[in-house]
Protein backbone atom coordinates (compact mmCIF):
# COMPACT_ATOMS: atom_id res chain seq x y z
CA UNK A 1 0.00 0.00 0.00
CA UNK A 2 0.91 3.93 -0.20
CA UNK A 3 2.35 5.51 2.80
CA UNK A 4 -0.23 8.25 1.98
CA UNK A 5 -2.35 9.63 3.40
CA UNK A 6 0.10 10.15 6.27
CA UNK A 7 -0.41 11.70 9.96
CA UNK A 8 3.89 12.88 9.92
CA UNK A 9 4.47 13.22 14.08
CA UNK A 10 7.62 14.91 14.56
CA UNK A 11 8.87 12.81 17.98
CA UNK A 12 11.21 15.51 18.88
CA UNK A 13 8.05 18.05 19.30
CA UNK A 14 6.29 15.94 21.29
CA UNK A 15 9.02 14.72 23.38
CA UNK A 16 9.48 18.79 23.76
CA UNK A 17 6.18 19.96 25.19
CA UNK A 18 6.06 15.93 27.35
CA UNK A 19 9.40 17.55 28.84
CA UNK A 20 7.96 20.60 29.17
CA UNK A 21 4.35 19.88 30.96
CA UNK A 22 5.92 17.37 33.09
CA UNK A 23 8.25 20.13 34.19
CA UNK A 24 6.41 22.39 35.03
CA UNK A 25 3.65 20.48 36.71
CA UNK A 26 6.10 18.28 39.09
CA UNK A 27 7.17 22.32 40.25
CA UNK A 28 3.77 22.40 41.55
CA UNK A 29 3.45 18.74 43.42
CA UNK A 30 1.09 17.21 40.56
CA UNK A 31 1.38 14.32 38.93
CA UNK A 32 0.74 14.11 35.70
CA UNK A 33 -1.10 11.19 33.71
CA UNK A 34 -0.74 10.96 30.08
CA UNK A 35 -3.55 10.69 28.61
CA UNK A 36 -3.25 8.34 24.71
CA UNK A 37 -6.62 8.90 23.38
CA UNK A 38 -6.07 11.68 21.22
CA UNK A 39 -3.81 9.00 18.86
CA UNK A 40 -5.80 6.36 19.65
CA UNK A 41 -3.24 4.71 21.77
CA UNK A 42 -0.53 4.90 19.69
CA UNK A 43 2.19 2.88 21.69
CA UNK A 44 4.93 5.29 20.37
CA UNK A 45 3.27 8.33 22.18
CA UNK A 46 2.92 5.99 25.41
CA UNK A 47 6.74 5.58 25.30
CA UNK A 48 7.02 9.39 24.65
CA UNK A 49 5.42 10.26 27.70
CA UNK A 50 6.52 6.86 30.15
CA UNK A 51 10.23 8.63 28.88
CA UNK A 52 9.27 11.86 29.65
CA UNK A 53 8.39 10.63 33.34
CA UNK A 54 4.44 9.84 33.11
CA UNK A 55 3.85 7.62 35.96
CA UNK A 56 0.85 6.49 34.79
CA UNK A 57 -1.07 6.44 31.56
CA UNK A 58 -4.66 6.80 30.46
CA UNK A 59 -7.69 6.11 28.05
CA UNK A 60 -11.06 5.89 27.19
CA UNK A 61 -10.99 2.75 25.36
CA UNK A 62 -10.36 -0.64 26.85
CA UNK A 63 -9.04 -1.73 23.56
CA UNK A 64 -5.89 0.41 23.95
CA UNK A 65 -5.79 -0.07 27.08
CA UNK A 66 -5.39 -3.76 26.68
CA UNK A 67 -2.81 -3.36 23.75
CA UNK A 68 -0.88 -1.08 25.93
CA UNK A 69 -0.97 -3.04 29.16
CA UNK A 70 0.61 -6.08 26.72
CA UNK A 71 3.24 -3.78 25.48
CA UNK A 72 4.00 -2.19 28.93
CA UNK A 73 2.79 -4.54 31.65
CA UNK A 74 4.51 -2.75 34.78
CA UNK A 75 3.53 0.77 33.85
CA UNK A 76 -0.63 1.87 35.74
CA UNK A 77 -3.44 1.75 33.49
CA UNK A 78 -6.60 4.43 33.92
CA UNK A 79 -9.78 3.79 32.00
CA UNK A 80 -10.70 7.64 31.89
CA UNK A 81 -14.42 7.09 30.42
CA UNK A 82 -17.05 6.07 33.06
CA UNK A 83 -17.05 2.01 32.44
CA UNK A 84 -19.97 -0.13 30.85
CA UNK A 85 -21.43 -2.86 32.79
CA UNK A 86 -19.87 -4.97 29.94
CA UNK A 87 -16.81 -4.50 29.80
CA UNK A 88 -16.14 -4.67 33.65
CA UNK A 89 -14.83 -8.05 33.56
CA UNK A 90 -11.59 -6.91 30.90
CA UNK A 91 -11.71 -3.18 33.44
CA UNK A 92 -10.27 -5.63 36.32
CA UNK A 93 -8.37 -7.88 33.87
CA UNK A 94 -6.18 -4.98 31.92
CA UNK A 95 -6.54 -1.72 33.88
CA UNK A 96 -6.02 -0.65 37.44
CA UNK A 97 -7.57 2.37 37.81
CA UNK A 98 -10.93 4.03 36.28
CA UNK A 99 -12.79 6.77 36.77
CA UNK A 100 -16.54 6.19 38.11
CA UNK A 101 -19.76 8.33 38.81
CA UNK A 102 -22.62 5.71 38.67
CA UNK A 103 -22.14 3.74 42.48
CA UNK A 104 -24.34 0.48 40.94
CA UNK A 105 -20.79 -0.48 39.21
CA UNK A 106 -19.21 -0.35 42.44
CA UNK A 107 -20.37 -3.62 43.44
CA UNK A 108 -20.15 -5.25 40.13
CA UNK A 109 -16.60 -4.32 40.12
CA UNK A 110 -16.09 -5.80 43.62
CA UNK A 111 -17.49 -8.86 42.36
CA UNK A 112 -14.96 -9.21 39.03
CA UNK A 113 -12.22 -8.32 41.27
CA UNK A 114 -13.17 -11.13 43.84
CA UNK A 115 -13.33 -13.42 41.04
CA UNK A 116 -10.06 -12.58 39.58
CA UNK A 117 -8.54 -12.25 42.92
CA UNK A 118 -7.73 -8.88 41.89
CA UNK A 119 -7.69 -5.09 43.44
CA UNK A 120 -9.40 -1.61 41.86
CA UNK A 121 -8.75 1.86 42.27
CA UNK A 122 -11.08 4.41 41.39
CA UNK A 123 -11.57 8.15 41.62
CA UNK A 124 -14.94 9.18 42.25
CA UNK A 125 -15.88 11.04 39.13
CA UNK A 126 -17.94 14.85 39.88
CA UNK A 127 -19.71 16.85 37.79
CA UNK A 128 -18.90 20.56 38.97
CA UNK A 129 -21.15 22.26 36.14
CA UNK A 130 -19.48 20.94 32.68
CA UNK A 131 -22.76 18.29 32.66
CA UNK A 132 -21.15 15.51 31.20
CA UNK A 133 -20.39 12.76 33.27
CA UNK A 134 -20.14 12.98 37.22
CA UNK A 135 -21.83 12.86 40.61
CA UNK A 136 -23.37 16.21 41.88
CA UNK A 137 -22.63 17.04 45.56
CA UNK A 138 -25.86 15.27 47.23
CA UNK A 139 -24.82 11.90 46.24
CA UNK A 140 -21.17 11.64 47.73
CA UNK A 141 -23.35 10.26 50.68
CA UNK A 142 -24.31 7.12 48.77
CA UNK A 143 -21.49 6.58 46.94
CA UNK A 144 -19.20 6.64 49.73
CA UNK A 145 -21.57 4.00 51.71
CA UNK A 146 -21.63 2.04 48.45
CA UNK A 147 -18.00 1.70 48.41
CA UNK A 148 -17.59 0.84 52.11
CA UNK A 149 -18.99 -2.09 51.21
CA UNK A 150 -16.44 -3.27 48.39
CA UNK A 151 -13.00 -4.08 50.23
CA UNK A 152 -11.60 -5.11 47.11
CA UNK A 153 -12.36 -1.27 45.31
CA UNK A 154 -9.73 1.00 46.90
CA UNK A 155 -11.25 4.80 46.71
CA UNK A 156 -7.57 6.88 45.84
CA UNK A 157 -9.00 9.92 44.33
CA UNK A 158 -11.90 12.56 43.26
CA UNK A 159 -12.09 13.66 39.92
CA UNK A 160 -13.53 16.34 37.48
CA UNK A 161 -14.14 17.26 33.55
CA UNK A 162 -14.08 20.63 32.33
CA UNK A 163 -14.49 21.97 28.58
CA UNK A 164 -15.77 18.45 27.21
CA UNK A 165 -19.15 19.18 26.76
CA UNK A 166 -20.62 21.85 28.10
CA UNK A 167 -16.95 24.15 28.04
CA UNK A 168 -17.48 24.57 31.45
CA UNK A 169 -14.03 26.42 32.21
CA UNK A 170 -11.49 25.29 35.50
CA UNK A 171 -11.82 28.62 37.30
CA UNK A 172 -10.58 28.53 41.00
CA UNK A 173 -13.93 28.67 42.66
CA UNK A 174 -14.81 25.24 40.88
CA UNK A 175 -11.53 23.45 41.86
CA UNK A 176 -11.96 24.37 45.39
CA UNK A 177 -15.30 23.47 45.00
CA UNK A 178 -13.54 19.69 43.88
CA UNK A 179 -11.50 20.04 47.48
CA UNK A 180 -14.45 20.45 49.34
CA UNK A 181 -16.57 17.74 48.07
CA UNK A 182 -13.02 15.06 47.78
CA UNK A 183 -12.76 16.34 52.01
CA UNK A 184 -16.44 15.20 52.44
CA UNK A 185 -15.22 12.04 50.68
CA UNK A 186 -12.84 11.47 52.75
CA UNK A 187 -14.46 11.73 56.35
CA UNK A 188 -17.12 9.12 55.29
CA UNK A 189 -15.12 6.89 53.61
CA UNK A 190 -12.93 6.80 57.41
CA UNK A 191 -9.51 6.94 55.34
CA UNK A 192 -7.81 10.23 53.25
CA UNK A 193 -8.68 9.86 49.31
CA UNK A 194 -4.58 10.77 47.79
CA UNK A 195 -5.78 12.14 44.18
CA UNK A 196 -7.46 15.64 43.82
CA UNK A 197 -7.64 15.29 40.08
CA UNK A 198 -8.32 18.51 38.61
CA UNK A 199 -9.17 17.94 34.99
CA UNK A 200 -6.96 17.85 31.60
CA UNK A 201 -5.25 20.53 29.45
CA UNK A 202 -7.91 23.35 30.32
CA UNK A 203 -6.65 23.62 33.86
CA UNK A 204 -2.82 24.12 32.84
CA UNK A 205 -3.63 27.78 32.56
CA UNK A 206 -4.46 27.46 36.40
CA UNK A 207 -0.85 26.37 36.96
CA UNK A 208 0.26 29.43 34.44
CA UNK A 209 -1.64 32.13 36.22
CA UNK A 210 -0.32 30.65 39.96
CA UNK A 211 -4.62 30.46 40.46
CA UNK A 212 -4.53 26.39 40.70
CA UNK A 213 -5.76 26.04 44.91
CA UNK A 214 -3.41 24.20 46.88
CA UNK A 215 -4.38 20.70 47.32
CA UNK A 216 -5.14 20.12 43.59
CA UNK A 217 -2.23 17.40 42.81
CA UNK A 218 -3.23 15.35 40.21
CA UNK A 219 -3.90 16.16 36.05
CA UNK A 220 -4.59 13.95 33.35
CA UNK A 221 -3.35 15.96 30.20
CA UNK A 222 -3.57 14.71 26.30
CA UNK A 223 -4.08 17.34 23.76
CA UNK A 224 -1.56 19.91 24.91
CA UNK A 225 1.16 16.93 25.28
CA UNK A 226 -0.51 15.96 21.26
CA UNK A 227 -0.66 19.48 19.72
CA UNK A 228 0.52 22.56 22.15
CA UNK A 229 -2.82 23.70 22.16
CA UNK A 230 -5.94 24.33 24.59
CA UNK A 231 -9.12 24.10 22.82
CA UNK A 232 -11.62 24.93 25.86
CA UNK A 233 -8.92 27.97 26.27
CA UNK A 234 -9.26 28.53 22.45
CA UNK A 235 -5.47 29.38 22.93
CA UNK A 236 -1.71 28.14 21.82
CA UNK A 237 -0.17 27.35 24.94
CA UNK A 238 2.89 29.88 25.46
CA UNK A 239 5.87 27.35 26.14
CA UNK A 240 4.82 24.43 24.26
CA UNK A 241 5.55 23.51 20.40
CA UNK A 242 2.19 23.65 17.96
CA UNK A 243 4.83 22.11 15.59
CA UNK A 244 3.95 18.70 16.53
CA UNK A 245 2.51 16.67 13.63
CA UNK A 246 1.12 17.65 9.70
CA UNK A 247 -1.40 15.59 7.84
CA UNK A 248 -0.20 14.73 3.94
CA UNK A 249 -2.20 14.25 1.58
CA UNK A 250 -1.50 12.92 -2.29
CA UNK A 251 -2.69 15.06 -5.45
CA UNK A 252 -4.58 13.07 -7.42
CA UNK A 253 -6.39 14.98 -9.49
CA UNK A 254 -5.29 18.60 -11.27
CA UNK A 255 -7.65 20.42 -12.86
CA UNK A 256 -9.41 24.15 -14.14
CA UNK A 257 -13.53 23.85 -13.79
CA UNK A 258 -16.58 25.92 -13.04
CA UNK A 259 -16.61 26.76 -9.81
CA UNK A 260 -20.67 26.07 -9.25
CA UNK A 261 -21.85 22.70 -10.61
CA UNK A 262 -24.20 22.39 -13.68
CA UNK A 263 -26.62 20.66 -13.86
CA UNK A 264 -30.12 19.93 -11.65
CA UNK A 265 -29.25 19.77 -8.38
CA UNK A 266 -30.02 17.29 -5.08
CA UNK A 267 -28.05 16.21 -1.89
CA UNK A 268 -24.58 15.65 -1.54
CA UNK A 269 -23.60 12.16 -0.42
CA UNK A 270 -24.18 12.85 3.28
CA UNK A 271 -27.44 14.21 2.79
CA UNK A 272 -27.07 18.19 2.41
CA UNK A 273 -27.96 20.31 -0.63
CA UNK A 274 -24.72 21.69 -0.94
CA UNK A 275 -24.16 25.84 -1.91
CA UNK A 276 -21.51 27.44 -3.88
CA UNK A 277 -19.88 30.87 -4.79
CA UNK A 278 -19.64 31.72 -8.50
CA UNK A 279 -16.31 32.78 -8.96
CA UNK A 280 -15.69 31.68 -12.14
CA UNK A 281 -13.19 28.97 -13.35
CA UNK A 282 -10.45 28.10 -10.86
CA UNK A 283 -7.41 25.48 -10.62
CA UNK A 284 -8.56 23.03 -8.22
CA UNK A 285 -7.38 19.70 -6.81
CA UNK A 286 -7.96 16.60 -5.30
CA UNK A 287 -6.05 15.12 -2.73
CA UNK A 288 -6.72 10.92 -1.80
CA UNK A 289 -8.53 11.63 1.63
CA UNK A 290 -12.10 11.93 2.57
CA UNK A 291 -14.66 12.31 5.38
CA UNK A 292 -14.47 8.63 6.10
CA UNK A 293 -10.92 9.21 7.32
CA UNK A 294 -11.06 12.79 8.66
CA UNK A 295 -13.30 15.56 10.31
CA UNK A 296 -12.47 18.04 7.48
CA UNK A 297 -13.51 20.84 9.43
CA UNK A 298 -10.47 20.73 11.59
CA UNK A 299 -7.72 20.58 8.88
CA UNK A 300 -5.46 23.73 7.40
CA UNK A 301 -3.42 24.11 4.06
CA UNK A 302 0.01 24.94 5.32
CA UNK A 303 1.27 26.17 1.80
CA UNK A 304 -0.41 29.30 1.43
CA UNK A 305 -3.10 30.49 -1.28
CA UNK A 306 -4.74 26.75 -0.48
CA UNK A 307 -8.10 26.92 0.41
CA UNK A 308 -10.74 23.43 1.11
CA UNK A 309 -13.91 23.58 -0.81
CA UNK A 310 -15.15 20.26 0.68
CA UNK A 311 -14.78 16.72 0.69
CA UNK A 312 -16.95 12.98 -0.27
CA UNK A 313 -16.17 10.00 1.84
CA UNK A 314 -12.97 9.19 0.06
CA UNK A 315 -12.09 13.03 -1.90
CA UNK A 316 -10.94 16.30 -0.49
CA UNK A 317 -11.11 19.09 -2.90
CA UNK A 318 -8.85 21.61 -2.89
CA UNK A 319 -9.10 24.98 -4.54
CA UNK A 320 -5.39 25.68 -5.46
CA UNK A 321 -5.81 28.77 -8.38
CA UNK A 322 -4.07 31.32 -5.82
CA UNK A 323 -1.47 28.39 -4.58
CA UNK A 324 2.17 30.15 -4.34
CA UNK A 325 4.05 26.80 -5.66
CA UNK A 326 2.27 24.86 -8.88
CA UNK A 327 1.11 21.69 -8.19
CA UNK A 328 1.43 18.51 -10.20
CA UNK A 329 -0.26 14.78 -10.20
CA UNK A 330 1.45 12.71 -7.25
CA UNK A 331 2.27 16.19 -5.11
CA UNK A 332 1.88 15.81 -1.41
CA UNK A 333 -0.06 18.85 0.68
CA UNK A 334 0.44 19.41 3.76
CA UNK A 335 -2.14 20.06 6.51
CA UNK A 336 -2.47 21.39 10.31
CA UNK A 337 -4.97 19.29 12.25
CA UNK A 338 -6.88 20.16 15.37
CA UNK A 339 -7.59 18.00 18.13
CA UNK A 340 -10.60 16.19 16.42
CA UNK A 341 -9.57 16.05 12.97
CA UNK A 342 -6.03 14.68 15.07
CA UNK A 343 -8.52 11.78 16.49
CA UNK A 344 -10.28 10.62 13.50
CA UNK A 345 -7.40 10.01 11.77
CA UNK A 346 -5.61 8.17 14.29
CA UNK A 347 -8.77 6.08 14.32
CA UNK A 348 -9.19 5.43 10.50
CA UNK A 349 -7.52 2.48 9.32
CA UNK A 350 -6.51 4.58 5.83
CA UNK A 351 -4.27 6.74 7.63
CA UNK A 352 -0.66 6.15 8.07
CA UNK A 353 0.63 7.54 11.32
CA UNK A 354 4.36 7.80 11.27
CA UNK A 355 6.70 8.85 13.63
CA UNK A 356 9.24 10.71 12.47
CA UNK A 357 12.50 12.81 14.18
CA UNK A 358 12.92 16.30 12.35
CA UNK A 359 13.78 19.05 14.76
C1 LIG B 1 -10.03 13.17 27.25
C2 LIG B 1 -9.99 13.24 28.69
C3 LIG B 1 -8.88 13.80 29.33
C4 LIG B 1 -7.73 14.44 28.58
O1 LIG B 1 -8.18 15.62 28.00
P1 LIG B 1 -7.21 16.62 27.19
O2 LIG B 1 -8.07 17.80 26.92
O3 LIG B 1 -6.85 15.89 25.92
O4 LIG B 1 -6.04 16.92 28.00
C5 LIG B 1 -8.87 13.78 30.72
N1 LIG B 1 -9.89 13.26 31.43
C6 LIG B 1 -10.98 12.72 30.84
C7 LIG B 1 -12.06 12.16 31.69
C8 LIG B 1 -11.07 12.70 29.45
O5 LIG B 1 -12.15 12.17 28.88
Amino acid sequence: MSRWPMLSINSDQLVFNANRIIQKCRERNITVTGVTKGLSGHPEFARILLNAGCEWLADSRMDNIYHLKKLFPGIPMMLIRIPMKSEIPSLVEYADSSLVSMKEILPMIERACVERKKTHEIMMMVDLGDLREGLMEKDIHDFARTLRKCPHVMCTGIAVNFGCFGGVIPTPDKLEELIRWGTQLSSELGYEISWYSGGATSTLIRIEDGSLPAGVNHLRIGEAFLLGTDCTGQRDIPYLSQETMILECEVVEIRTKPSVPFGTIGADAFGNIPSFEQRGRRKRAIVAIGKQDLRIEGIEPIAKGIEVLGASSDHLILDVESAEEPLILGDKIGFRVNYGSMLSLSTSSYVNVEFVQKT
